[in-house]
């Protein structure tokens, strides 16, 4: 119930706001205060081995705002507002670093994923400010990972080719993030290297009734057995689910079942981020 009515005030959102210059302009002023104000928070959201008992993995930072009068807005509305008036470049400095800041305080076996979006990825200095954050926070390299789209990616295949390069050169993963929903996706896996693959959501979501969803499924971990690059599953709701994917040889997994995302008090409360709790199966939902 609490999704619908939070699905239908991000429709709202969309039609209303989105198309509405003023409220645009109005929402790219608010998000600049918030970023200020320190409005903004980061929740992280659980990945875990599908194929190990599904010990917890690390975890993945999802921005969250909460506008003063609007309420939560989802950040598929305000990120391209920020994307469309250059306020993802400090959004993104500001997501990278509390990232970071964060998990250095996580058992070192956690790792961390955080989002890049399109336009933070044509910015030649993006491989100097990962590596000053790391630097700054102490977090190894090999513990973080960026997050970026296959429509990220095609922006400008050149550049990003480079900068992707220089990234994975200081240690620094990188995850191709809703894959198979862009136009070139075997294109993408060929022309770079990734270090996971995550099957978007839509695809898991069908898995149990649509047996092209689990065809595609099939087909996209097949090829990280080929390419040896581990795929990870978003958006798992069942307990169906998680057993489809496993007896299809789904390495790793993230969705509401496995975990919501959670503010970083929430998880300390649950005593998620120390060294490997034994997980019980049952405890599962
Ligand atoms: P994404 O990176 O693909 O993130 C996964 C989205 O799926 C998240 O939505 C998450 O809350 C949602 N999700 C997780 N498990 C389930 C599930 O079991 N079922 C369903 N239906 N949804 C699930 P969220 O947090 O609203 O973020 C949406 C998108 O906004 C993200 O998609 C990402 O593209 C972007 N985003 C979020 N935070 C950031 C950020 O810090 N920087 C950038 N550049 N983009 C961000
Ligand atoms: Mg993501
Ligand atoms: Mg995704
Ligand atoms: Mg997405």
């Amino acid at each position: 119930h609490a999704k619908r009515a939070f699905m239908e005030q991000v429709c709202f959102y969309d039609s209303e706001i989105g198309t509405n210059m003023r409220d645009q302009r109005h929402l790219a002023e608010a998000l600049k205060l918030a970023l200020q104000n320190d409005d903004l928070e980061l929740h992280y959201q659980v990945q875990k081995s599908l194929s190990q008992n599904l010990e917890i993995l690390g975890f993945e930072a999802l921005l969250r705002w909460q506008h003063p009068k609007l309420g939560p807005i989802s950040p598929e509305i305000f990120i391209p507002v920020a994307e469309e008036n250059g306020l993802i470049f400090s959004l993104g400095e500001w997501v990278l670093r509390s990232a970071c800041v964060d998990a250095v305080t996580w058992d070192p076996h956690l790792k961390i994923a955080v989002n890049v979006s399109a336009v933070q990825l044509m910015d030649p200095n993006l491989p100097h400010l990962v590596h000053t954050v790391l630097v700054e926070t102490g977090l190894s390299p090999n513990r973080l990972e960026l997050e970026l789209t296959e429509t990220a990616l095609m922006k400008d295949r050149m550049q990003s080719l480079h900068i992707m390069r220089q990234i994975r050169s200081l240690g620094v993963g990188i995850a191709l993030d809703d894959f198979g929903t862009g136009y070139s996706s075997l294109e993408i896996l060929h022309a770079f290297s990734f270090d996971k693959i995550k099957i978007d959501k839509s695809f898991v979501h069908d898995i149990e009734d649509d047996r092209k969803s689990l065809a595609i499924v099939r087909a996209v971990l097949a090829l990280g057995k080929s390419l040896d690059i581990p795929v990870l599953a978003e958006g798992i709701e069942t307990h169906n689910q998680v057993s489809i994917l496993r007896a299809e040889g789904c390495d790793e997994g993230q969705g509401f079942l496995l975990g919501r995302p959670s503010s970083l008090k929430e998880l300390i409360w649950q005593d998620n981020l120390k060294s490997n709790p034994p997980i019980n199966e049952s405890k599962l939902a």
